[in-house]
């Protein structure tokens, strides 16, 4: 019989199994409970590494630094791992700590409530049955609902359409005439990929990107071999990539215009490879260096010159059958449509329903925006600790670092709950409000406010999604699970 067979009333239930979810299952293994099970969606492993199979699909931070503390891989392939390799590593983690059998696949989670009375949390998923936890950890990442753009008229388009993670490697693109909707870090990866085997690529730009070049290489045998043999050089090596990135933290949070440096080197790479005046100019943003995500590639700019590559800027204003008709009336014949079009990453863990005390909702505790105590707890929703939650996304470092944190936080309220005589914890409202103003007025120093929408903020302009300092604050900040920062319900005389 499975852990997942034999749920008990100290039962954990982690919602998703990317990094977060992986990381947090091991880190239960290596406390010895067992009474815990993984709820994914899909039929394997490895959250955004899984659907992002897109040509050219890799990391933008280095492979040793990306990867778990606790499991080093001397063998990387190369500097920054590729989607197959990053993959197989959490694969490899599965297997070599026994997660399989907690894992429930196929299982999607619709909905979960919280019940006062038993300090238990009630979770539908896609199959009949619920299931009871008294810990609840959604670890589902901020980048997994893909967003689609509302294109008038995309009903009548009879070419083929599909969204960058969700790449269909059933149609061939050979000789094909295809479009490409966004210019973001997922695009620039895959669009040099594939301007050499289409007929015509028309990309349609809203905003150019700062695409800096990519310090990647191959690791030579020698390399690994040393990584492997003297394990101390292979954390070092880490230490010193980790440091070398959070050197970068102020100029993020504090000190944008030191971003500048970039900007010349874009500029001079864009004139020494991009032949068409044009088309230079265009790909110039008119934001600030590091508002938007810095991208890195090594040959954007080589696909950007490529003659069948037409580099739209004028904005899609319907589809009318397979002809794309932008603002000035220029139609553009396609045989398929890609949207790299991003994921709808401020809408924290929907569509899922979450209900917690007194009937709460999830969306409408956050319709201003999602926030959560350090990222991971919210006010009303009791024993459910968020991983990769609010405010706790990089744009200089790994997010493994963070989830580790995260983790380590999380187990401190596992234990918590697990000691005889407590129904439920529920972080303050007053340590949460004091927490989100602390970040908020952080953040309204940071370069992702020097005017430019993106990702990282709702609609609104708040900026929901990114953590406004260093990655070791974080952690410092997470260290210690502070009793006193939540309301402790005992549990009832039958409970105890
Ligand atoms: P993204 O960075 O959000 O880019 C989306 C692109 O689509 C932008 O250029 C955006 O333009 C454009 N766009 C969105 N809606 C549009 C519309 N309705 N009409 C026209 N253009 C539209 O998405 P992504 O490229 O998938 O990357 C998302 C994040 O995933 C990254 O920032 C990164 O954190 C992660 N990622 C990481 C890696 C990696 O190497 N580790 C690789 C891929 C992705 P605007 O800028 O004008 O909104």
């Amino acid at each position: 019989m499975s852990a997942i067979d034999t749920p008990n009333s100290q039962h954990i239930v982690i919602i998703g199994s990317g990094f977060g979810g992986l990381g947090m299952a091991i880190q239960l293994k290596k406390a010895g409970i067992e009474a815990f099970s993984i709820l994914e969606k899909a039929d394997s492993v490895g959250g955004t590494w899984r659907d992002n199979t897109y040509p050219g699909a890799a990391c933008d931070v280095q492979s040793h630094l990306y990867s778990f503390s606790f499991e080093p891989k001397s063998d990387w392939s190369r500097k920054f791992g590729l989607q197959p390799e990053i993959r197989a590593y959490m694969e490899h983690c599965v297997d070599k700590y026994g997660l399989r059998n907690h894992i429930r696949f196929n299982t999607e989670v619709r909905s979960a409530s919280f019940d006062r009375d038993t300090g238990l949390w009630t979770i539908q998923t896609t199959h009949r049955d619920p299931i009871e936890a008294r810990v609840l950890i959604p670890a589902c990442g901020q980048l997994n609902q893909p967003a689609i753009p509302d294109i008038k008229g995309i009903e009548s388009f009879k070419g083929k359409i599909f969204h960058s993670a969700r790449w269909d490697h059933s149609y061939d693109l050979t000789g094909k005439r295809v479009a490409v909707i966004g210019t973001g870090a997922s695009a620039i990866q895959f669009v040099p990929e594939i301007v050499h085997q289409v007929k015509a690529l028309k990309l349609f730009q809203r905003s150019g990107a700062w695409v800096i070049p990519k310090p990647d290489r191959p690791f030579t045998r020698f390399e690994q071999r040393v990584f492997e043999n003297v394990p101390v050089l292979d954390r070092l090596y880490r230490a010193q990539i980790y440091w070398r990135n959070e050197s970068r933290a102020l100029a993020f949070t504090r000190y944008g215009f030191l971003l500048n440096i970039f900007k010349w080197q874009v500029k001079h790479l864009v004139r020494k490879q991009v032949r068409d005046p044009v088309k230079r100019a265009k790909l110039i943003p008119d934001y600030p260096v590091g508002c938007k995500r810095i991208l890195m590639s090594n040959n954007w700019f080589q696909a950007m010159d490529q003659d069948n590559l037409d580099l739209i800027t004028e904005a899609v204003d319907r589809i009318e059958g397979n002809t794309i008709v932008t603002r000035d009336g220029q139609r553009h014949d396609v045989d398929a449509i890609i949207y790299a079009t991003g994921f709808k990453a401020t809408e924290f863990l929907s569509p899922m329903k979450f209900t917690g005390l007194d009937g709460i909702d999830l969306t409408r505790a956050w319709k201003d925006g999602a926030e959560a105590y350090k990222g991971i707890s919210v006010s009303g929703f009791p024993n459910l600790f968020i991983l990769y939650g609010p405010n706790t996304n990089l744009a200089h470092s790994s997010i493994l670092f963070m989830l580790e944190s995260q983790i380590r936080y999380v187990m401190q309220c596992v234990r918590t709950l697990q000691a005889p005589g407590l129904r439920y914890m529920d972080v303050k409202p007053d340590r949460q409000q004091a927490y989100d103003d602390n970040i908020q007025a952080r953040l309204k120093n940071s370069v992702w406010e020097a005017g430019c929408t993106s990702w990282y903020k709702t609609a609104s302009g708040r900026n929901t999604n990114n953590w406004p300092g260093f990655t070791f604050s974080y952690r410092l900040m997470t260290g210690k699970l502070e009793l006193q920062d939540y309301e402790l319900e005992p549990a009832t005389a039958t409970q105890a």
